[in-house]
């Protein structure tokens, strides 16, 4: 199920970008706009509902930190388990890692070694807000799938469709993503 033409116009006018944030360069889109305008927010969350409710999903996997906005409103509606994908250190209990590479350097972001259950080849769905290089997407999808889970597709509500970062991704799994910038 896509999301049509007209819930896309009024989901994508409801987030605000700020030019240069957090440097030069940047427009960094913020969708705290689209969580405070009820609206929006409603229709994002009852298509990603209506489009969901027929994968038969255990959990959902939110990327830290906006990831878990949309991804525990999701797990709710669908009545299943969610689990928080976090920047490394954050995690209290035992964790498995996975290393990415940034602009400088790199990042590491981990999750609970016992978060998606004892049974394997559990169905999970990824979320996150945006997807750029895809590199943190692409961490946690590998992430997943190393816990003895399925990554089965990852959602994005927005796609930097200038950088390749979807490109790699679906070479590992499926993606969606309701709002394409080019
Ligand atoms: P990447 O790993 O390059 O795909 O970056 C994705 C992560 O960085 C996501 O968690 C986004 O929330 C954040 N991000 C990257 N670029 C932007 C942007 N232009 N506006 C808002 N968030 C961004």
């Amino acid at each position: 199920m896509e999301l049509n033409d007209t819930d896309r116009k009024i989901i994508e006018a409801s987030i605000r970008e700020i030019k240069d944030f957090p440097k030069e360069g940047i427009i960094f889109k913020d969708i705290t706009t689209l969580l405070n305008n009820k609206e929006a927010y409603t229709l994002l969350m009852n298509h990603l509902y209506t489009r969901y409710k027929e994968y038969h999903l255990e959990y959902i996997a939110g990327i830290d930190a906006r990831g878990f906005i949309f991804g525990a409103a999701l797990a709710q509606m669908l009545q299943i388990g969610f689990v928080p994908i976090r920047k490394k250190g954050k995690l209290p209990y035992t964790t498995i890692g996975e290393k990415y590479a940034l602009e400088y350097g790199e990042d590491e972001i981990e999750v609970h070694i016992d978060a998606f259950g004892k049974k394997k080849g559990a169905k999970v769905l990824i979320i996150d807000d945006l997807i750029a290089t895809g590199g943190t997407a692409n961490a946690a999808a590998t992430l997943v799938n190393k816990t003895g889970a399925e990554c089965v597709e990852c959602c994005f509500i927005i796609a930097l469709t200038f950088l390749d970062g979807i490109k790699k991704l679906e070479e590992k799994t499926e993606v969606y993503s309701l709002i394409k910038v080019d």
